[in-house]
C-alpha cells in the first residue's frame, strides 16, 4: 500500500512537474479544462479493477452490482442534463463515440457529409487520415470567407451528394451552430442528423447554446472539454431503435470492458453540471471569450467571423508576416498555451497555419473573470505585436505566472 511517491518516484516526479506546468501556465487551449478533485478521486478509484462488459443489469461478469449502480446514475444524470431519453456513457473518447455512431447507422462505403477539417471540423467528421474518411465515402461543407457556415450552400451540397448521415458540430468554430437549420437540410435529403457537440456541450447544458435536441437524431459529446469531466465520450438519442444499435456498436462492436472508474467520474461531473452554479460558469465562459474578442479587435487583430458566440476566438494572421506556429511558440514563451489553427482562405500548410484558437473554459474554471481576461488579452496582443522580442516574452511570462499564482487549481494533496 505504498504511496505513488514511494512506489515510483520517477512517475511521481513527472506528475508533480505536470501539476506545476498546469498551475504556472495559462491554459487557453479551447478543448481543455480542469476537473474537480472529486472527479479525479472517482477516476482513481477501485472501479479501475472491474470488468463489466455489457450494460447495467445485463452483464457478462459477476460482481457488477456497484458498476450497475454507478453507470445507471451516469446515464440518468446525462439524460437529465440534455433532455434526452437514451444515453451510452461507455465511449472511451469522443472519437470512439463517433466511430460507434457510424458503425451503428452505416455500412462501409456509405456517404457522409461533414465539416471540412481545415474549416473547423473534426478528424472524425470524414477526414481522409481518419477511419471516418477511410471507411465511408466522405463529402464536405465548409465556411465562407466570412468564417460562417452558409446553410444554403450546405443544402446545395447535400442535394448533390445525397449523404446517409449529415454531421454538424465543430472543433474550431466561433459561432453558434443552428441545429434546426441542419435538421431542415437533413429532412430535405432524407439524411440522419448527427450532432457532435463536443466543444459546446457545457454551454448547451446551461442553455447558453442552442440544444441539438429535438433536432438531431443522434448526439455525441466528449466529457472533458466545456463539460469539465474526465476524458471520455457519451452518445445520446431519443430514438429507441438507434439507442439499441448504438449500444451494440459500442459493445461488442468496437469496445470491450467499459472504464467503470471513468464512468463513475462522468457521473460526478454530471452532478456538478446539474448544480445551479453551472449556469454561472457557462455564462462566465462566454463573457470571458467576449473580452478576448473586444480587446483583440480593439488592438487591430482580425478574428475569423469577426468575433465569437461561444467559448473561443480564432485569430487570423493571413495579412501578417508571421504564422500561427510563430504565434503559438511566442505565446508559449510568455506562459500562455494556445494552439495554431488553419483559417478560411488559408495559404500556409496545416502544420504552419495562419491562425490560432484561444479558449476561455479552463481559465474560467480557475475563477478568472473579465478583469483577468482583459489583462491577459492585452498581454496576448503585446506578444503578437512583438513576436520576435524574446526578452518581452520572458517578462510577460513572469507577470502571468504571478497572476496564475493567485488562482490555485489544486493543492498538493489532490493527485
Ligand atoms: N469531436 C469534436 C468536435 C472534437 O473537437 C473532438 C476533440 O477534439 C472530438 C470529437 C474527439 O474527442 P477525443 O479527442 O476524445 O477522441
Amino acid at each position: 500500500n505504498a504511496s505513488l511517491e514511494v512506489a515510483d518516484s520517477e512517475v511521481f516526479s513527472i506528475i508533480e512537474k505536470e501539476l506545476k506546468r498546469q498551475t504556472n501556465h495559462l491554459e487557453m487551449i479551447a478543448s481543455e479544462n480542469f476537473t474537480s478533485p472529486a472527479v479525479m478521486q472517482a477516476m482513481g478509484s477501485v472501479f479501475t479493477n472491474k470488468y463489466a462488459e455489457g450494460y447495467p443489469y445485463k452483464r457478462y461478469y459477476s460482481g457488477c452490482e456497484e458498476a450497475d449502480a454507478v453507470e445507471q446514475l451516469a446515464i440518468e444524470r446525462v439524460c437529465k442534463i440534455f433532455g434526452c431519453a437514451y444515453a451510452n456513457v461507455q465511449p472511451h473518447s469522443g472519437s470512439q463515440a463517433n466511430a460507434a455512431v457510424y458503425a451503428a447507422l452505416l455500412q462501409a462505403g456509405d456517404r457522409i457529409l461533414g465539416m471540412n477539417l481545415s474549416d473547423g471540423g473534426h478528424l472524425t467528421h470524414g477526414s481522409k487520415p481518419s477511419f471516418s474518411g477511410k471507411n465511408y465515402s466522405a463529402f464536405y461543407y465548409g465556411v465562407e470567407l466570412d468564417g460562417r457556415i452558409n446553410y444554403d450552400k450546405v443544402l446545395e451540397i447535400a442535394k448533390i451528394t445525397q449523404p446517409k448521415i449529415i454531421v454538424c458540430g465543430a472543433s474550431a468554430y466561433a459561432r453558434e451552430i443552428d441545429f434546426k437549420k441542419f435538421k431542415e437540410i437533413a429532412d430535405e435529403v432524407g439524411a440522419i442528423l448527427f450532432a457532435d457537440i463536443a466543444h459546446v456541450a457545457g454551454l448547451v447544458a446551461a442553455k447558453e447554446h442552442m440544444s441539438p435536441f429535438p433536432y438531431a437524431d443522434v448526439v455525441t459529446t466528449t466529457t472533458h472539454k466545456t463539460l469539465r469531466g474526465p476524458r471520455g465520450g457519451v452518445i445520446m438519442t431519443n430514438d429507441e431503435e438507434i439507442a439499441k444499435k448504438i449500444n451494440s456498436a459500442i459493445f461488442p462492436g468496437i469496445q470491450g470492458g467499459p472504464l467503470v472508474h471513468i464512468i463513475a467520474a462522468k457521473a460526478v461531473a454530471f452532478k456538478e453540471v446539474l448544480d445551479s452554479s453551472w449556469r454561472e460558469y457557462a455564462k462566465q465562459v462566454k463573457a470571458n471569450a467576449k473580452v478576448l474578442e473586444r480587446v483583440l479587435l480593439e488592438r487591430g487583430f482580425e478574428l475569423v467571423s469577426g468575433g465569437t458566440d461561444n467559448h473561443l476566438v480564432l485569430v487570423s494572421f493571413l495579412d501578417k508576416p508571421f504564422s500561427g506556429k510563430d504565434a503559438d511558440t511566442a505565446l508559449a514563451d510568455a506562459g500562455i498555451t494556445v494552439n495554431k489553427n488553419t483559417v478560411p482562405g488559408e495559404k500556409r500548410t496545416p502544420f504552419i497555419t495562419s491562425g490560432i484558437r484561444i479558449g476561455s473554459p479552463a481559465l474560467t474554471a480557475r475563477g478568472m473573470r473579465e478583469k483577468e481576461f482583459e489583462f491577459i488579452a492585452n498581454k496576448i496582443c503585446d506578444v503578437l505585436d512583438n513576436i520576435e522580442d524574446k526578452v518581452l516574452h520572458a517578462k510577460i511570462n513572469k507577470e502571468l505566472e504571478e497572476l496564475a499564482g493567485n488562482f490555485v487549481i489544486y493543492n498538493q494533496s489532490t493527485y
